[in-house]
C-alpha cells in the first residue's frame, strides 16, 4: 500500500482567544487551523462565530477547517463557507437534509463536512459519503476540551475508512477528540495505522504560556515536522486534529 500523507490540524480551542491571530501566528505551517463553532444550544459551551472567523480569516493564510456543532446548520453553514472557509463541518445529529446543506457548502466554494457525534452511529451515513469531502468522527462528546481520547470510538474511523477505500472515495478523514502527544502514541488499528507520535516537540509549546488559567499549551508549531513522520496506508489522507488535556 501507498503511504499517503497525513495532516495536522491544530484545534483553536487550545488558544488564548484574547489573541487569536497571534495564536494562528504560532503554529504557522500547520496544513489547516480547526475552528471549534459552539453555541450553547447543539452543545452547552459558547466559544466564537462567524464574525470572529471572518477576522481570523484575515489574520492567518493557515486554510481554516471550521467545524460546526451548532443547531440549524442549514441557515448558518453556509456564511463560514462564504467567509473563506477551507472546510466546514456539521454535525449529522443536527440535520434531517444533510445532503442538501453539503451541496450548499460546495456551491458557496468549500468542502462539505460531516460530523459525528460519540453517541452517533456512522452506517446511517455511509450511503451519503459521495456528497461529502471529509468527514469527522468524535473521539470524545462533542461540546468540551479536556476530555480523554476514546479508544473504542476508533472503530468508526475504521467503517468509514473502509467505506471510503471499498468506493475509491475522495474523502479527508478527521479524527476529532483528546489527539495528543499521549494518545497519538498508541496505534490506530488498521486499516487506519496512524504512525506514531513524535513525542517531545509536541509537549513544547512554540510561545510563552498565558498567565490566564484558561490558556492551555498550544500544540507544536512544528506540523510540517510532524506531517513528514506521519502517514497513513492507502486511501484518502487522515487529519489529527489536536487537543490539549
Ligand atoms: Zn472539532
Amino acid at each position: 500500500m501507498a503511504i499517503q500523507q497525513a495532516f495536522v490540524a491544530p484545534s483553536i480551542l487550545s488558544a488564548d482567544f484574547a489573541h487569536l491571530a497571534d495564536e494562528a501566528a504560532a503554529v504557522a505551517g500547520s496544513d489547516w487551523l480547526h475552528v471549534d463553532v459552539m453555541d450553547n444550544h447543539y452543545v452547552p459551551n459558547l466559544t466564537l462565530g462567524l464574525p470572529v472567523v471572518k477576522s481570523l480569516k484575515a489574520a492567518t493564510g493557515i486554510p481554516l477547517d471550521c467545524h460546526l456543532m451548532i443547531e440549524n446548520p442549514q441557515r448558518w453553514a453556509v456564511g463560514y463557507a462564504e467567509a473563506g472557509a477551507v472546510n466546514v463541518s456539521f454535525h449529522a445529529e443536527t440535520t434531517d437534509d444533510p445532503i442538501a446543506i453539503a451541496k450548499d457548502l460546495r456551491a458557496a466554494g468549500s468542502m462539505a463536512g460531516l460530523a459525528i457525534d460519540r453517541d452517533t452511529a456512522v452506517e446511517p451515513y455511509l450511503s451519503l459519503l459521495s456528497y461529502f469531502d471529509t468527514v469527522l468522527i468524535m473521539t470524545i462528546k462533542a461540546g468540551f476540551g479536556g476530555q480523554a481520547f476514546m479508544p473504542e470510538l476508533l472503530a468508526k474511523v475504521r467503517t468509514i475508512r473502509q467505506a471510503i477505500d471499498l468506493d475509491d472515495l475522495s474523502i479527508r478523514l478527521e479524527v476529532d477528540g483528546g489527539i495528543n502527544a499521549d494518545t497519538s502514541s498508541k496505534p490506530l488499528p488498521r486499516p487506519v495505522r496512524t504512525p506514531s507520535w513524535p513525542g517531545p516537540p509536541c509537549s513544547a509549546p512554540p510561545i510563552p504560556p498565558k498567565p490566564s488559567a484558561a490558556s492551555a499549551p498550544w500544540p507544536s508549531a512544528r506540523s510540517s515536522s510532524l506531517r513528514s513522520r506521519m502517514g497513513t496506508s492507502a486511501g484518502s489522507p487522515l487529519t489529527l486534529l489536536l487537543t490539549p488535556t
